[in-house]
């Protein structure tokens, strides 16, 4: 499918049946695989024939989804992960390890920042937060001789900061680290972070990819772009014999594969978070509509925020497609086409005002989710960003009158109306 347009991966990407086989990605709802000799299954566990054996390691649902994924964000490999916070904590996790120490914008979600900030860090892995708008001298600055990636997401949740990709990517470079960014929010529909110079890419499919909320899941996707070799002693992990595994040594074995293939044969085994293979055949009908949703997410967002914008009751709008908005200019270059559907404004009046509109909405939802097809409303400060104090709210671009809005994809004049009614309240 390399040579088709994004739209068409969406529809047909990952999966092609041969003569007689189903139309549709089957679902294969089966632990373990049957083989006729203990040779050919040892040959299996050996590496040494692909093939599917135990599902935890790889199931042909899931890859036909993975594989979708990956030809959409135009990478050489890719893997599903049970969640978002699975993808990205395993995208970290397969190349850092205790006594190393990692890089990241502060704009980023709060889940992704507590699993660095606390989580990473009782493992031994310490790391430096960076303002998204820091100038790259100061970026040079906060390298040290362990750092091993760098980390930031393309549109953040929920503050949607645009990460300027190119800043990231040439820093990690020039330090031999790779750049490693959350795409959740812009999908491939609106950003393909690999053209710009990100290596790996990962994603919460529990958003927009799945698109009706009906299972959480991640992805984990290489570009295949980073060479791991010229940096052999900052990756032993993929780069020198891995004893677990009769001494392979990934990069050689398998090339541009090297990082997802490690991801499956040391965390997927070790820890183990695959998706069901239910879960995944759901994502995979959501991705045959992404491009459509997509466009009328951005759409719809953009017409509420206008309205917003001159509403007397509405003190701040955020989105980045408004031409007066502090992330335009960056959304113009890495966003030419939209964003996504989630917009954050602030309720004249502050934190009780924000509450008070929210649970005066009727069609809209309060929900601790965002990005599906249904319009939805959160107050990250008292839901999913609670755990920080007000400083790390503030670093996180979260302000305590922030309402944030996932503008689904109902008719616009039904969402207009519904906040309209909220805001008098
Ligand atoms: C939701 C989200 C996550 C976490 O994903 P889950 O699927 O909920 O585990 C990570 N990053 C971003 C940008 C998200 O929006």
């Amino acid at each position: 499918m390399t040579n088709y347009k994004t739209s068409t991966v969406c529809v047909q990407g990952g999966y092609e049946p041969k003569n007689g086989e189903p139309r549709v990605v089957p679902i294969v709802q089966s632990t373990t695989f049957k083989y006729e000799s203990s040779e050919q299954m040892g040959n299996l566990f050996d590496l040494k024939e692909s093939g599917y054996f135990y599902t935890r390691l790889s199931n042909p649902t899931n890859d036909a989804v993975a594989n979708k994924i990956c030809q959409l964000e135009g990478g050489v490999a890719a893997i599903l992960t049970s969640s978002g916070q699975a993808a990205n904590f395993y995208a970290m996790m397969n190349i850092a390890s205790a006594g190393d120490h990692i890089i990241s914008s502060s704009a980023i979600y709060g889940g992704t920042y507590n699993l660095i900030a606390h989580t990473m860090k009782q493992m031994g892995i310490e790391s430096t937060f960076v303002e998204p708008d820091i100038s790259p001298e100061e970026l040079e600055k906060k390298f040290q001789p362990n750092t091993k990636l760098v980390f930031g997401e393309t549109l953040s949740n929920p503050s949607l900061s645009v990460l300027d990709i190119e800043k990231f990517a040439n820093a990690a470079h020039k330090h031999g680290v790779p750049l490693i960014v959350d795409n959740t929010f812009p999908t491939p529909i609106f950003c393909k972070p690999f053209e710009w110079g990100v290596d790996i890419v990962t994603h919460s499919t529990t958003k927009y990819m799945n698109g009706t909320a009906n299972s959480v899941g991640g992805a984990v996707v290489d570009s295949g772009n980073f060479d791991w070799t010229k940096h052999s002693d900052r990756f032993p992990g993929l780069t020198t014999p891995d004893e677990t595994y009769h001494g392979t040594v990934y990069t050689e074995s398998f090339g541009k594969a090297a990082y997802i293939v490690k991801m499956t044969t040391n965390l997927m085994r070790d820890l183990g978070s695959i998706p069901s293979p239910q879960n995944a055949f759901y994502l995979g009908i959501g991705l045959e509509t992404l491009h459509l949703r997509m466009e009328r997410h951005f759409q719809n967002a953009l017409a509420l925020a206008k309205h917003l914008e001159n509403h007397p009751k509405v003190s701040w709008v955020s989105f980045s497609g408004l031409e007066n908005d502090s992330q335009h200019e960056l959304a113009e270059k890495y966003l030419p086409n939209g964003s996504c559907g989630v917009i954050a404004f602030g309720v004249k009046g502050g934190r009780e005002a924000a509450i008070k509109f929210m649970d005066s909405l009727k069609l809209a939802a309060i929900v601790t989710h965002v990005a599906d097809s249904r319009t939805c409303v959160l107050h990250p400060a008292s839901t999913t960003h609670r755990q920080m104090n007000d400083e790390e709210l503030a670093a996180a671009g979260i302000s305590q009158d922030l309402v944030r809005m996932s503008v689904g994809i109902e008719d616009i004049d039904d969402i207009i109306a519904d906040v309209d009614q909220a805001l008098e309240q």
